[in-house]
C-alpha cells in the first residue's frame, strides 16, 4: 500500500505530493486526511495523506508514524483547501496548516496530554468477602463503571480491591471542560422573530443575510434554528468576533444545549482546544461557537454555518497567509456539504447588504428590538464648543449625564479606542516625535510602566523629560489614551468606581470573564475601555453609554472609515437600554455634521448605506470595484522598492480597464525592519488579473529576498 503525503514544507516550489510506503502495522491505521510523520531528505517531516495507490514502481521510504489518530481533516475540509489554495494563491499545504488548531503543530505537542480519569470494573474472584466489600460490589448492580471516590465512600482502600482481583482498573479520557446541564427555559420567538425564522427554514436559499437592529433578538433566532437543525440530527457552526466570543455568550448556548456545545476561542488553554476538537471530531458536540478558525472545525453533518457581527474584521485573516475571508470560505464550505450560511449583523458590511440588496443573499429584517423597547436617543456634543469648558476630556454635558447615572446607581459604558496613556510624546521646541526603532511608527506613552511601547512589535523605551534631540525640557504628550481617560476620571468622579478593560489589563487567562461578571455584579459603575466593550454584551443596568471621541476612526486613512465610524458608533450605543430603563449615548465629536454621525444618532443604516455607496462608486472602491493589494516586502528598502516598480510594469501589460495604484508606501511602511510597498489594483472581473498573478507566482518561487503577499480585497492597507 503506498500513501500520497503533502509535505509539510514552506517553500512554494515544493507544495506537491510525495509517495510513501505504508507499513504492514500502520495499514488498518492509515486514512486519507489524517497527518503522518515522514522522512524527507535528512528531516522528518509531517505532512498529510490525501490519497492511496496500490503499488509504485519505484523503491519507496516507509511512513514512520502516525501523528494523530482521531484528528484528520475531513473530506469537505480536504476540498474546501483546494478551493482555498486558488482563491488565495497560497500554497495548499499552508491552507491546510491554518484548518488545523495549533494545539496539534509539532512544536505545541509535547506539552499537550490526554487526561484520564480512573473508573473501576467489577471483576468475578473466588474468595470470602467481608460485608464492606459486599456493599461495593451492590454498587454495581445498575452500573458497569464506577469512580475511584464513590467507591472509597464504602471502602477506602481501593488500591486493595484491584490487588485481590475484585476489581479491574479502566481509564476513561476526561476533557478539561464540562458544562452544566440545561437549565435556561427558551423565550418564545416575537412575531417578528418567528417570520425571520420561518422564512429562514421554508425556503432553499444558500446565503441569509438577517439585518437586525441591536437587541432584536437575532441571538434567539440563530439558536431557534440551530435547535432545528439539531432536531434533523444536523449540526451547526457559529462564528462570532473572538472579541464578543464572551463568556455571557458561550454560557447563553451552554445553558440551552449543553454538552454538544463545543467552544473555540483564545482564552481556552491549547489542552482544552485539544480536547474540544476532538469532541467535534468524534461526533460528541455538535454546536460550535468560535472565532474565525472554527469555520475549520472536523464537524459532520453540518445544516447551517452562522456568522454573526458578520462586518467585523476578525473574519478576515490579512496579517498572514493564506489571506482568507471567512465568509467567502463558509459559503464555499456549505457550498460542499450543502449547508446554509446565515451571516447576521445590525449594521452588516456594505458588500453585503448590497447582495442582499441584489437578492445575491436572501434578506431577512428584524426592525424592532425585542418587546418594543426602543433604541437608545443618541446627544451629539460638539467639541469644537465643547472643548472650551471640557474638563480633561469630559465635556459639560457628558459630566452631567455621568453624575446624573451615578446618582441614580445606574452603570455607565464609556469607550475610547485608544489605549496607553497618551498618543505619542512630541518636543514642542524642535517637533521631535519618539518613534519606533523598527517600526517607524509613533511610539505610544504607558503611565503604569512609565515608558514608551510600541504596539507594533512591543520595543519598549524609558522616556525622560529633555527632548534627545534639541535637549530642551519641552516634551509634551498629545492625545489620550484608555489610561489617561481612568486617571481624569478619578478627579471628576471621585466616588465612582471604574473598571479599565483594554488590552493591557486582559492579558492574563480568565480576566476577561472576571471582569465582566465583576461589573455585571454591579461592583463598578463605569466600565471603561477601548473597542473591546462594544460589542455583543448584554447588561439590563447600563443607562448610559459614551463615546468619548469619536472621530479617533473617522481620521484613519482608509475608505472605510465612515463605515467602521457608523458601524462602531450603532455598536456601542447597542450596549444600552436594553432592558425596561431607557438609555442614552452621548458622542463627542469635531465632525458633528458628518454623515457617518449625523446617520447613526438616527438609527438609520439604510441612509448611512446609500450615501455611502454613491462615495464608493464616485471613488471606484467596493462593493462596485474588487480591490487586489499586492505587498511586496524585505529588508533592503531600495531591493524592495525597485521589486515592486518591476512588478507594477509586468501588470501594466495585462490591464485594460483596471486601475492600478502604486508602488506606495501607504500603511506601515516600516515593521520590525521590514520595509513594505503596495500596489493597489482595482478591478472588475477578474479575468486579466488571474493571468497576470500566475506569472508573477512563478517568478517569484526561488526568491527568498523579497516576500509577496497577494490579498483579495483587504480592509487595511
Ligand atoms: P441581538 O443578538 O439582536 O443583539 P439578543 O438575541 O441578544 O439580540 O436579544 C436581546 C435580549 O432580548 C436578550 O437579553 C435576550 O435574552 C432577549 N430576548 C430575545 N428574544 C426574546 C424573546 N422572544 N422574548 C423575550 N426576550 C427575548
Ligand atoms: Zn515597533
Amino acid at each position: 500500500m503506498v500513501a500520497c503525503v503533502l509535505v509539510e514544507l514552506s517553500n512554494k516550489a515544493l507544495d506537491k505530493m510525495f509517495d510513501y510506503n505504508v507499513p504492514k502495522e500502520l495499514e488498518e491505521k492509515v486514512k486519507i486526511g489524517i497527518r503522518v510523520k515522514v522522512p524527507f531528505g535528512m528531516q522528518k517531516l509531517e505532512g498529510f495523506i490525501l490519497s492511496f495507490k496500490d503499488k509504485s514502481d519505484i523503491e519507496l521510504r516507509d511512513i514512520e508514524s502516525i501523528v494523530d489518530n482521531d484528528i484528520v481533516l475531513t473530506d469537505d475540509l480536504l476540498k474546501l483547501g483546494k478551493i482555498m489554495k486558488e482563491k488565495t494563491y497560497s500554497s495548499l499545504i499552508s491552507c491546510y496548516q491554518t484548518m488545523l488548531p495549533k494545539a496539534l503543530k509539532a512544536s505545541y505537542k509535547t506539552n499537550i496530554n490526554i487526561k484520564y480519569d480512573n473508573f473501576y470494573k467489577l471483576n468475578n474472584v473466588n474468595i470470602n468477602l467481608t460485608q464492606k466489600m459486599k456493599e461495593v460490589v451492590k454498587l454495581f448492580n445498575d452500573k458497569e463503571l464506577i469512580d475511584k471516590k464513590t467507591i472509597s465512600n464504602y471502602y477506602s482502600n481501593v488500591k486493595k480491591l484491584v490487588d485481590i482481583g475484585l476489581l479491574k482498573e479502566v481509564k476513561k479520557e476526561h476533557y478539561r471542560l464540562t458544562y452544566d446541564k440545561v437549565t435556561a427555559e427558551k423565550h418564545k420567538l416575537t412575531d417578528e422573530q418567528e417570520k425571520v425564522y420561518n422564512e429562514f427554514i421554508s425556503t432553499e436559499d444558500n446565503v441569509y443575510l438577517l439585518h437586525g437592529v441591536t437587541g432584536s433578538g437575532k441571538t434567539e433566532v440563530y439558536m431557534e434554528i440551530i435547535d432545528y437543525f439539531l432536531k434533523q440530527g444536523k449540526t451547526s457552526i457559529m462564528l462570532v468576533p473572538e472579541i464578543s466570543l464572551t463568556p455571557q455568550m458561550v454560557e447563553r448556548f451552554t445553558k440551552r444545549f449543553g454538552s454538544v456545545v463545543a467552544a473555540l476561542h483564545s482564552a481556552l488553554s491549547e489542552g482544552e482546544k485539544y480536547d474540544e476538537w476532538r469532541r467535534i471530531a468524534r461526533g460528541e458536540a455538535k454546536i460550535v461557537i468560535g472565532a474565525r478558525s472554527a469555520l475549520f472545525c472536523p464537524l459532520k453533518n453540518i445544516g447551517v454555518i452562522i456568522i454573526d457581527e458578520e462586518h467585523s474584521d476578525s473574519y478576515i485573516q490579512d496579517d498572514k497567509n493564506p489571506h482568507y475571508s471567512a465568509i467567502d470560505m463558509a459559503i464555499e464550505r456549505s457550498k460542499i456539504v450543502k449547508a446554509k450560511v446565515l451571516l447576521g449583523s445590525a449594521t452588516p458590511s456594505l458588500e453585503s447588504y448590497a447582495r442582499g440588496l441584489k437578492k445575491v443573499y436572501h434578506l431577512l429584517t428584524l426592525k424592532n428590538r425585542v418587546n418594543g423597547k426602543t433604541l437608545p436617543v443618541v446627544k451629539i456634543i460638539d467639541m469644537n464648543y465643547g472643548i472650551r469648558t471640557a474638563v480633561g476630556s469630559f465635556s459639560r454635558e457628558l459630566i452631567n449625564a455621568l453624575n446624573e447615572k451615578l446618582e441614580k446607581n445606574e452603570q455607565v459604558i464609556l469607550l475610547l479606542n485608544r489605549r496607553g496613556y497618551s498618543r505619542v510624546v512630541t518636543c514642542k521646541n524642535c517637533g521631535f516625535t519618539y518613534k519606533c526603532p523598527n517600526c517607524d511608527i509613533a511610539l505610544t506613552y504607558h503611565k503604569s510602566t512609565n515608558n514608551l511601547r510600541c504596539h507594533y512589535c512591543g520595543f519598549a523605551t524609558k522616556v525622560d523629560n529633555t527632548c534627545p534631540k534639541c535637549h530642551e525640557n519641552d516634551l509634551s504628550s498629545i492625545g489620550v489614551g484608555t489610561e489617561k481617560v481612568e486617571e481624569e476620571m478619578k478627579k471628576i468622579f471621585p466616588n465612582a468606581k471604574v473598571l479599565r478593560m483594554d488590552y493591557d489589563t486582559t492579558t492574563k487567562k480568565g480576566s476577561h470573564k472576571k471582569m465582566l461578571d465583576d461589573f455585571k455584579e454591579h461592583k463598578y459603575d463605569i466600565l471603561l475601555g477601548t473597542q473591546i466593550v462594544a460589542k455583543g454584551l448584554d447588561f439590563e443596568n447600563v443607562t448610559l453609554v459614551g463615546i468619548i471621541n469619536a472621530d479617533t476612526s473617522l481620521n484613519i486613512p482608509n475608505y472605510r472609515s465612515s463605515e467602521e465610524t457608523f458601524s462602531l458608533i450603532s455598536q456601542t450605543a447597542g450596549r444600552c437600554g436594553r432592558a425596561d430603563k431607557e438609555g442614552v449615548v452621548y458622542i463627542q465629536t469635531f465632525n458633528k455634521d458628518h454623515y457617518a454621525i449625523t446617520y447613526s444618532k438616527k438609527h438609520d443604516y439604510v441612509g448611512f448605506y446609500h450615501e455611502e455607496m454613491n462615495i464608493r462608486r464616485k471613488l471606484k472602491y467596493p462593493p462596485y470595484y474588487y480591490i487586489l493589494y499586492i505587498k511586496i516586502s524585505g529588508k533592503d528598502n531600495s531591493l524592495v522598492y525597485n521589486e515592486s516598480l518591476r512588478i507594477k510594469k509586468s501588470f501594466m501589460k495585462y490591464l485594460k480597464d483596471e486601475i492600478l495604484l502604486g508602488p506606495s508606501t501607504a500603511g506601515n511602511y516600516k515593521i520590525n525592519n521590514i520595509y513594505h510597498y503596495g500596489i493597489i489594483i482595482k478591478y472588475k472581473s477578474d479575468i486579466n488579473i488571474k493571468e497576470a498573478l500566475d506569472l508573477m507566482n512563478k517568478a517569484y518561487i526561488s526568491n527568498n529576498k523579497i516576500k509577496i503577499d497577494i490579498i483579495f480585497n483587504p480592509r487595511h492597507f
